[in-house]
């Protein structure tokens, strides 16, 4: 049922205006947004409505007392690093790698990628997310979670260029294969059900970064890219170290050398992008098809240094917002990565007025959806689809309501999300997953997580500025 009218809502809709509806409707048919407007003040007018669509065959949703906004996306991430949560604690980034991280995925099984990534949709879709931006192995077990979860994603299988027997399932040509299976798929209809969901998987090529991945092997990355049409995700400047080696050896900074190895021709997510010159903002400038995914909880807990985002909002770069994995945030709860965004731009520039208003959850939406491949969603208004959370706020943390946007950035909780709606499917029905076996995916993943860390360790590679 793709059909519904929700109705006695306040709508926040991120549109370009900003526009917010107290006692607000939206119609919803057949996936897509209708209507977004107020409540008819006649009740006659409504009850019509409401007939129309029971006719046909939809549902009449009551908001009252909770409000309407575009489902959340989340940018960046591993969804799979669920199975590392709590397991690389307090340790700065070359030994949360080296000692925990790195060596914890030797012992990496395919099934412990399906597992984990079930495990990161249940969380996502409980706390209003719909899509999200991964990066990670055996991407095809991740393609099957989001086609029966009902969410979006945007899927980079990662490689590092470095030697087939360090590569994690696929090398390039492995990957390419994984691109065209559900690049297949999906252009087999448009239509979700006859896709079978493939229509909601962006398949991209995962190059891992420039301190790991050799030049050659991105200008080779880039090529294919070039050729068959697709994006890209890629990590990117997190340190001054991995700056300092990189201009050691080959004369450029990070971002120049993605530009120069072609990396940056077409459609691009750049995770972090932390420690960039002005030459390289002005590199991202120029290329309108960047996003730069910025993972604020993730910096705070590794002591990675700057986040201010000031110079790339100034210059008009697109930004959106991530959890990255839950091995390093450790949940993937967007709300707290809106709130913390706002509250460290806040930090860094001394400057209370910064990250106003609604500009951290634009990110976590908008912008993230754009990063994800969707850059249709995130918006509230006809047309659009249908990518739709309702937010209770009949709860102490969320009264009074002077200011609602106010409240969504800095009180609400993942949470306080009752009901999650993907392209007009419910996937969370008042707190209840819909399309989840959840005690199965608690189960199964808390066992196979433990196992995987206990596996005898080996160092695969090594992580070094
Ligand atoms: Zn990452």
């Amino acid at each position: 049922m793709r059909t519904f009218l929700l109705e006695n809502c306040t709508i926040v809709s991120l549109d370009d205006e900003g526009t917010i509806i107290d006692d607000g409707m939206v119609v919803v048919r057949d996936g897509l947004i209708e209507r977004v407007e107020a409540v008819p003040e006649d009740p006659e007018e409504l009850e019509d409505l409401e007939a129309d669509i029971l006719d046909d065959d939809g549902e009449v949703v009551d908001g009252d007392g909770k409000i309407l906004m575009p489902a959340l996306f989340n940018g960046h991430c591993h969804a799979a690093m669920t199975f590392e949560r709590g397991w690389a604690e307090d340790l700065p980034l070359d030994r949360w790698f080296n000692e925990r991280i790195w060596v914890a995925e030797s012992a990496l099984q395919e099934e412990d990628v399906l597992w984990g990534a079930r495990l990161a949709a249940c969380e996502m879709i409980r706390s209003g997310v719909v899509g999200f931006n991964d990066h990670y192995f055996y991407m095809d077990r991740v393609a099957e979670t989001v086609r029966d979860s009902g969410m979006k994603a945007g899927l980079a299988w990662c490689v590092f260029g470095i030697g087939k027997d360090k590569e994690v399932g696929a090398d390039l040509a492995g990957t390419l294969e994984f691109v065209e299976r559900w690049r297949t798929a999906a252009t087999a209809s448009d239509d979700d059900e006859a896709s079978d969901g493939a229509d909601r998987i962006r398949p991209v090529l995962g190059p891992h970064s420039p301190y790991v991945c050799p030049p050659e092997f991105l200008g080779e990355v880039a090529a294919a890219a070039r050729d068959r049409n697709l994006p890209l995700h890629i990590h990117v400047a997190e340190s001054p170290g991995q700056v300092e080696q990189c201009r050691e050896r080959t004369g450029r900074t990070p971002v120049g050398l993605l530009a120069e190895r072609g990396i940056l021709d077409g459609v691009v997510t750049l995770a972090h992008g932390l420690y960039l010159d002005g030459d390289d903002v002005a590199l991202l400038k120029e290329r309108t098809g960047v996003t730069v995914a910025r993972c604020p909880i993730t910096y705070m807990k590794l002591a990675m240094g700057t986040t201010d985002v000031s110079a790339l909002v100034e210059a008009g770069v697109a930004l959106a917002l991530g959890t990255d994995g839950p091995g390093s945030n450790n949940d993937m709860d967007m709300f707290a990565v809106a709130r913390t965004f706002a509250l460290l731009q806040k930090h860094v520039t001394g400057d209370a007025t910064a990250a106003a208003g609604d500009l951290p959850l634009r990110l976590a939406t908008r912008g993230a959806a754009r990063a994800c491949g969707f850059p249709e969603s995130g918006v509230v208004a006809p047309g659009r689809p249908a990518d739709l959370i309702l937010v209770d706020f009949e709860r102490p943390h969320l009264r009074p309501v002077h200011d609602v946007v106010a409240n969504l950035v800095h009180c609400v909780r993942g949470g306080d999300v009752t009901d999650v709606w993907c392209n007009g499917r419910r996937l969370l029905d008042e707190g209840e997953l819909v399309t989840m076996d959840e005690a199965e995916i608690l189960a199964e993943a808390s066992v196979r997580a433990r196992t995987m860390v206990g596996q005898p360790l080996r160092m695969v590679r090594e992580y070094r500025e």
